[in-house]
């Protein structure tokens, strides 16, 4: 046949919809899904036809294309990861991963109709904040507290409500950029105040703030730099010298903790990181800190401190524009009261349980895990149960590691040069997409965070690498 009778030959868009596979499709997905759908099928064996391909595809081989198109459309774009990468709070990945009574939480604020800005009591209108501000209060040591949807929000509504026209007083040395666009400098001019930089990248001392205070001054602002560290000949002003500087010069002092952490984190054997409760009692006027990174919960940005302060931040219109919904405030709820008995936090809270878990105990797991991880990936590779370190991420604790186990991959024999990227890419491609990191020349997976080895060891029968 020529390709002229080739292309007549091709059944219709209606006889397409007419068979089994695309009847099946109008009912699965609907009949003006189900139309484009087939019209594309036809439309791609059209083109591969006049590209020279072969092909004479039935009504039923373009009514089968149809749905797998479709299916492919309906499949949930956020797609369940395991993260073997060793960075426990990934901020590509989502970060924190919620404790089960912040889930039932959400899920319960999302199904039924709930008291969000109502009192209950006088059943006058309320306050959102309410439901989470005593707790904040209480776990901080804090006069008031209040909360937005993100960290970055937190600090632009704080230089906005406090500051704006004026100068804020910043270190060069915790001129921060954080993945992601979040930059000290644009989100200071966003936030319609002036960047007054002191100090140099490596030394900034007590009188660098002195001489920089003065009546065109709105606020200093401290930064925990989260992902660097200044090392060698360095001088940094801590918040609790600041206090007394801020006292003197009539300044309010905001102290950006970033990550934040409620409670010590060496009692669950990690490095020492400030908590809120010290940042406020070393004399800062307001500290702001995130929902998802070392707290464990979701994406939210707290703010805590003075009163009068919480107050006028309250009052500015980007409050309302960045204000929690009812199923985040549900969540928040939740996982602060875990806070309320530290020694069960561990137990109940997933990113403290993945921090605090020891070596032995990965190793262990990754010792039983060993030979079924073998026999899935063939005699191509070698798995081996190796220690490694892994990170806390999103900018707590940045230099320090955790030892930590995993799983490292090579291949038996390596044929493309590209062995690690391969595996990583066949593991991405699992049915639940497995991400580890590339180290050494090896794939590796940390199993820091993996809490169930069967269901991911089955998973991986489905693995499709070649050496
Ligand atoms: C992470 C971080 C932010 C931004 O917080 P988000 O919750 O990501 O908006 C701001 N400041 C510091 C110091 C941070 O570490």
């Amino acid at each position: 046949m020529d390709e002229t009778a080739r292309l007549r030959a091709l059944p219709s868009v209606d006889e397409v919809l007419r068979s089994p596979a695309g009847a099946g499709a109008v009912g699965q997905f609907g009949r003006q899904a189900a139309l484009t759908a087939a019209r594309r099928s036809v439309d791609s064996a059209r083109r591969a036809i006049r590209g020279g391909a072969g092909i004479q595809p039935s009504a039923e081989d373009l009514g089968a294309a149809m749905v797998a198109q479709l299916a492919d459309a309906a499949t949930p774009r956020i797609r369940t990861i395991y993260n073997l990468t060793g960075t426990v709070l990934h901020t590509n990945l989502g970060r924190a991963v919620l404790a089960e009574a912040a889930i039932e939480a959400a899920t319960q604020a999302m199904r039924e109709v709930v008291a969000l800005e109502f009192d209950l009591a006088s059943g006058k209108r309320g306050e959102r904040d309410d439901l989470v501000r005593d707790l904040l209060v209480e776990l901080t040591g804090a006069e008031d507290a209040t909360l937005v949807n993100n960290n970055a929000g937190a600090l632009m509504i704080v230089l906005s409500a406090l500051a704006a026209g004026r100068e804020v007083i910043v270190s060069r040395g915790e001129m921060i950029e954080i993945g992601g666009a979040f930059r000290l400098p644009d989100i200071m001019a966003r936030s319609g105040v002036k960047l007054r930089e002191i100090g140099t990248t490596n030394r900034t001392h007590p009188r660098d703030y002195r001489d920089a205070a003065g009546g065109e001054t709105g606020l200093i602002l401290k930064v925990h730099t989260s992902n660097y560290r200044v090392e060698g000949f360095t001088a940094e002003v801590t918040g609790r010298e600041l206090a007394p500087i801020a006292r003197e010069t009539g300044l309010p002092l905001v102290n950006d903790l970033g990550s934040g952490t409620l409670v010590d984190l060496t009692r669950f054997g990690l490095g020492h990181e400030p908590t809120v409760a010290d940042a406020v009692r070393d004399g800062a006027d307001i500290v702001t800190f995130s929902g998802d990174k070392l707290l464990g919960g979701p994406q939210a940005g707290f703010i805590v401190g003075r009163r009068e302060l919480i107050a006028r931040i309250n009052k500015n219109p980007m409050k309302r524009a960045l204000r929690a919904d009812k199923i985040r405030l549900a969540a928040i709820e939740a996982t602060l009261r875990l806070y309320r008995n530290p020694d069960s936090l561990a137990e109940h809270l997933p990113t403290l349980r993945h921090l605090a878990r020891s070596q032995a105990d990965i190793r262990s797991m990754a010792d039983a895990m060993l030979p079924q991880a073998q026999a899935a990936l063939g005699p191509s590779f070698t798995v081996e149960v190796r220690d490694c370190m892994s990170q806390i991420g999103s900018g707590a604790l940045p230099l320090s590691t955790i030892p930590s186990a995993g799983l490292r991959i090579t291949a038996a024999v390596s044929r493309s040069g590209r062995v690690p990227e391969e595996l990583a890419a066949s593991f991405r491609a699992l049915p639940v997409p497995v991400i580890g990191r590339i180290e050494d020349g090896a794939f590796w997976l940390d199993l820091r965070c993996l809490e169930a080895p069967k269901p991911f060891l089955a998973n991986l029968a489905f693995f499709g690498g070649s050496a």
